[in-house]
């Protein structure tokens, strides 16, 4: 597929081994695709089919007595290895009490397949896998370490009888590789899963990345492509961690998750790039808005930026308060889609606006699951919201594109979502005055060019997804939408 290879890798101090672009190379273009070394559970995953990965309840499969949806399932090539391992060892599944809570069980399965895909493939690890980094001297100083050791190690070798097929060093340093390496992507059912792409791997890490990832379904194969225009020289940079959230966060993700300190330009600014997606409003006085006064530092104070107010507040007290509202935004987050959903998340913002700059990444993602609800379930649906709300959702869509054109330039996943929701507001508004009596046909034309730029870009960027995703299915009907756009416009 790569007949021109579009980077080459590189080393230093600062990343390790990294890659860069070989040759100038176009928005949209695929730089290189990868197929994964391993596909499996997440840690602390509620059973889930070790076939499709969807959710099960007592469903099991009839040889290994370990999660299975179907007898299809069984035949699964990624379960059939591990399946003969179980029954060789008569190691089942342990019933659980509640099939929805996480089942540390699962956590061997992942390391299982990628210890088991080195000895199918010992050329492949050697040249892929075994150079990734695992961080061995790091992990052995948390408290994660013995509970891998139990859970996995010991697991593995003791009762699964594999002690002499895997060292107690490569049964770690396989743990290791996955929770440096592997990334979150979707199962065929849309569900949460990891896998480990060795080039992808290869990646350094931006809070503002210049590439975006998409993961095909029926191979799980990866698709890395330019998500901005790339000079020749440049770093290439994937984002580890989702975009919507604070500095303080990010760079405890990545500390914990990566073992890095993250100085990008956006973690070292206290304004992320001047979004905001971190400031608060100050309380002492009118004008001002509180920041860190040194964001690489976790521990640094937080103070306001009027001369005269002397507001601060420490790193610690300010991370705490962040995760209280985290705990409630999840809260609402597991609501299911309807006007509840929507009218929770109002409540949210408005308590917490005399808090948060209105920018803030906590109040932002709470905007950008608005811009979705509105208009898409009962009770507020696109035809019914009278004008005022067409504008909210006008608004916060405009809000999350402002700070994605900072922290994702380009075309990403979320992007084109956001434009796709934007047109919708746009043509119904343009619609409403027209019938009002308010604007000429030749005004409506006019106004109606936005939503058709919205769908044409919403189109383009989404159809490079995945067509059974949820995000390649939008694309299709953003397309589909906008000829119907174009050819009513013909009409008028
Ligand atoms: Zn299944
Ligand atoms: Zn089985
Ligand atoms: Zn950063
Ligand atoms: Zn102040």
């Amino acid at each position: 597929m790569d007949g021109i290879c579009h980077y080459s890798v590189s080393q230093n101090d600062k990343y390790g081994r990294y890659l860069t672009a070989k040759k100038d190379i176009e928005r949209g273009e695929v730089i290189f695709s990868d197929l994964p070394v391993v596909v499996g559970p997440k840690p602390d995953t509620p059973p889930l089919c070790l076939g499709c990965y969807c959710p099960v309840e007592q469903t099991v499969c009839s040889h290994c007595s370990w999660p299975i949806c179907s007898p299809a399932c069984e035949q699964d090539p990624h379960h059939q290895l591990e399946c003969e391992i179980f029954q060789a060892s008569n190691v089942k599944f342990q019933n659980v009490e509640d099939w929805t809570a996480p089942a540390t069980q699962l956590d061997c399965i992942t390391p299982l397949r990628l210890l088991l895909a080195k000895e199918k493939d010992p050329i492949r690890w050697q040249k892929e896998v075994d150079t990734l980094e695992s961080h061995t001297e790091e992990r052995k100083k948390r408290p994660t370490w013995e509970v891998d050791e139990v859970n996995i190690v010991n697991f593995l070798r003791d009762h699964c009888k594999l002690g002499d097929r895997f060292s107690k060093e490569l049964v770690q340093k396989v743990c290791g590789i996955l929770e440096v390496n592997a990334v979150e992507i979707p199962s065929r059912g849309g569900f949460s899963i990891r896998a480990v792409y060795p080039r992808l791997a290869l990646a350094a890490h931006s809070c503002v990345p210049n590439l975006v990832h998409t993961i095909l379904q029926n191979n799980y194969q990866v698709q890395v492509r330019a998500a901005i225009p790339i000079k020749s020289g440049e770093a290439l940079h994937l984002c580890y961690t989702h975009a919507l959230t604070p500095t303080i966060f990010r760079r405890e993700y990545l500390m914990e998750s990566k073992f890095f300190a993250c100085e990008c330009p956006r973690c070292a600014d206290p304004t992320e790039l001047g979004t905001h997606l971190s400031t608060l409003k100050c309380n002492k006085c009118d004008n001002g808005v509180i920041l860190s006064t040194n964001p690489l530092d976790n521990d640094a104070e937080w103070q306001c930026t009027e001369k005269n107010c002397g507001f601060k507040t420490s790193g610690a007290a300010m991370k705490k308060m962040l995760s209280v509202v985290q705990q409630e935004i999840d809260q609402v987050d597991a609501i299911e889609p309807g006007p509840k959903a929507i009218e929770m998340r109002e409540q949210l913002l408005n308590k917490f606006k005399s808090v948060f700059h209105p920018r803030h990444s906590l109040l932002l993602s709470v905007k950008h699951s608005l811009a979705q609800l509105y208009g898409r379930v009962e009770e507020y649906s696109i035809d019914e919201l009278p004008d005022l709300m067409l504008e909210r959702k006008a608004g916060f869509c405009r809000l999350v594109l402002q700070a994605l054109d900072v922290i994702l330039p380009g075309d990403s996943r979320m992007r084109g979502m956001m434009l796709y929701e934007l047109h919708a507001p746009l043509m119904f508004m343009a619609r409403n005055e027209y019938s009002a009596g308010l604007i000429n046909k030749d005004k409506l034309k006019d106004k109606l060019q936005e939503p058709i730029q919205c769908l044409a870009d919403a189109a383009r960027i989404l159809m490079r997804e995945d067509p059974q995703s949820p995000e390649g299915i939008t694309g299709n009907i953003a397309h589909q939408s906008m000829e119907q756009l174009k050819a009513s416009l013909e009409s008028l």
